[in-house]
C-alpha cells in the first residue's frame, strides 16, 4: 500500500487554511501538532451528546461518558504496549506527568546524597521539576554532557551512574535537536546501580511506535497535543509496584476511596493519582487520536517523514550560511544562518504562510552548551508535511538568505 499523504492531509482541515494570504506551511509540529477531523468530531461528540461527569451518577449519560473515558485509557494502554490500563494515568500533559513523579516519588524517596541524571538536551519540563526536588530534599543533578556533534557523551554518562543514583531522567527525542537518545543503553546503566528511569517520550509518540515493556522503563510520559489529540490531555505510565507505593499528588474528590475528618483512605489506580473531575473530552480525544494513528501504516509513515528529513537536510546543507545543529534523525531540525537574528528569519517565513519556530526551545542549558545565545530556527515535521512543504521551507530560507 502506498502513501497518499495528500489524501491524508484532507483529514486535517486547518491545512487548507491560508495564513498572510499564503498556503500555511506548517512546521511547528514539535510544539503542538494539528488534529484530524476524527478527534475534532469526537469532542464535539462528548459535548454534543455524551457530556457528563464520570465514575459517580447513577444514570445513563454518566455511564456513557465513564464507558468512552475509561475505553480511551484503554486505548493508551495498547498504544504503547503498557500491562494494563490502570498503569496509565491522565494527566494535562508530559509537564504535569514529570511533576507527579517528581513530587510523589522523588520528594518521597530521594534523600541528601542521592544523585538524579539528567541530560543537557533537556526540555524544561524535564529539568525543573528535578531541581525542586534537588533542593527540598538535598539530593544533587549530574548531567550528561554532550559531545562535539550534540549527542549525548555516552562514556560520561557512563561515569555518572553510581549507587548514588536514585532516578534517570531522560528525553526519547530531543524536542530541539531532532535526536533519539540512546536510552536503552541509558536505562541499562541505571538498572545496573538500581536507579529508576523516566523517560520523556514528548517528542515519540507522534513519530514511531513505543513499547514500554519493551523499553523496561520504569516512567514514560507524553502529551496528547504532539501526536494529534487535543491539548491539556497527557499520560504517565507507570511500573505498578511504584505507582502503588507512590503517596497521591493532588487530593481531593474522585481519588478517595473513603472519607471521614479522622481518615482518608485513597482510590486504587489509576485513581489514586486523579484528583477532581477529570479532562473527559480530552481523554476521549486523545482516545480518538491513538485510533486514527493506528488506523495507519505507521512504517510507512515512518518512511515518508525520513524521506521529508532528508529533503529538508540536502537543502540546509546546500546553503552555506546555514549550519544544522547535531544530526537529526526524526521530527525536528535546529539551525541558524550566519549573521543574521533567528527571528528576523521567522517573521519573513511567517509573511509567506510558513510557520516555524525559533528562541531556545525550553532548552536554555542546551542553547547555553551549544553557545547559541539566540537560540536556533527550528523547522519540526508530521507526517502530513508534503515534499512541497519542505520546498516552501528552503525557497523561503534562500529569500531570507538574499535579504539579510
Ligand atoms: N518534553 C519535551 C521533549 C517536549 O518537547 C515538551 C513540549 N515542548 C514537553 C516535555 C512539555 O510538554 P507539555 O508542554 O505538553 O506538557
Amino acid at each position: 500500500m502506498t502513501l497518499d499523504i495528500n489524501r491524508l492531509r484532507l483529514d486535517f482541515p486547518i491545512l487548507a487554511q491560508k495564513v498572510n494570504d499564503q498556503p500555511l506551511v506548517y512546521l511547528d509540529n514539535a510544539a503542538t501538532t494539528q488534529k484530524p477531523q476524527v478527534v475534532l468530531d469526537a469532542l464535539a461528540h462528548y459535548y454534543h451528546s455524551q457530556n457528563a461527569n464520570v465514575h459517580r451518577a447513577a444514570h445513563a449519560l454518566s455511564s456513557e461518558a465513564t464507558h468512552a473515558f475509561e475505553n480511551a485509557r484503554a486505548k493508551v494502554a495498547t498504544f504503547i504496549n503498557a500491562p494494563d490500563t490502570a498503569q496509565i494515568i491522565w494527566t494535562r500533559g508530559a509537564t504535569e506527568a514529570i511533576n507527579l513523579v517528581a513530587y510523589s516519588f522523588g520528594m518521597q524517596h530521594l534523600t541528601a546524597g542521592d544523585e538524579i541524571v539528567l541530560s543537557t538536551i533537556e526540555h524544561h519540563a524535564n529539568i525543573v521539576p528535578w531541581q525542586q526536588v534537588a533542593a527540598a530534599t538535598g539530593a544533587s543533578i549530574k548531567v550528561i554532557p554532550l559531545e562535539a556533534n550534540a549527542e549525548l557523551d555516552m562514556a560520561a554518562a557512563a561515569d555518572l551512574f553510581s549507587p548514588r543514583t536514585k532516578l534517570l531522567a531522560v528525553s526519547h527525542v530531543s524536542n530541539a535537536l531532532g535526536i533519539i537518545n540512546p536510552i536503552e543503553q541509558l536505562i541499562a546503566m541505571a538498572k545496573a546501580v538500581g536507579a529508576v528511569t523516566l523517560l520523556d517520550g514528548a517528542q515519540a509518540v507522534g513519530h514511531f511506535s513505543v513499547d514500554v515493556q519493551a523499553l523496561d522503563c520504569d516512567f514514560y510520559v507524553f502529551s496528547g497535543h504532539k501526536m494529534f489529540g487535543p491539548t491539556g490531555i497527557g499520560v504517565l505510565y507507570g511500573k505498578r509496584e511504584l505507582l502503588e507505593k507512590m503517596p497521591p499528588w493532588q487530593t481531593g474528590g474522585e481519588m478517595i476511596k473513603k472519607v471521614s475528618f479522622e481518615k482518608t483512605t485513597f482510590g486504587a489506580l489509576p485513581f489514586k493519582f486523579e484528583a477532581g473531575t477529570p479532562n473527559i473530552a480530552g481523554a476521549i480525544g486523545l482516545g480518538a487520536a491513538v485510533d486514527y494513528l493506528m488506523s495507519l501504516d505507521r512504517h510507512a509513515i515512518a518512511k515518508h517523514e525520513q524521506a521529508l528529513l532528508a529533503q529538508l537536510l540536502t537543502g540546509l546543507n546546500a546553503m552555506p550560511k546555514v549550519h544544522i545543529m547535531g544530526r537529526p534523525q526524526v521530527g525536528a531540525v535546529s539551525f541558524v544562518i550566519d549573521d543574521v537574528h533567528p527571528q528576523d528569519v521567522a517573521t519573513l517565513l511567517d509573511m509567506q504562510g510558513i510557520a516555524v519556530r525559533t528562541g531556545h526551545h525550553c532548552a536554555m542549558p542546551l542553547m547555553q552548551a551549544l553557545e547559541l545565545p539566540n537560540g536556533t530556527l527550528r523547522a519540526s515535521l508530521a507526517f502530513y508535511n508534503n515534499a512541497d512543504d519542505i520546498a516552501a521551507l528552503l525557497a523561503g530560507l534562500a529569500k531570507a538568505e538574499e535579504f539579510f
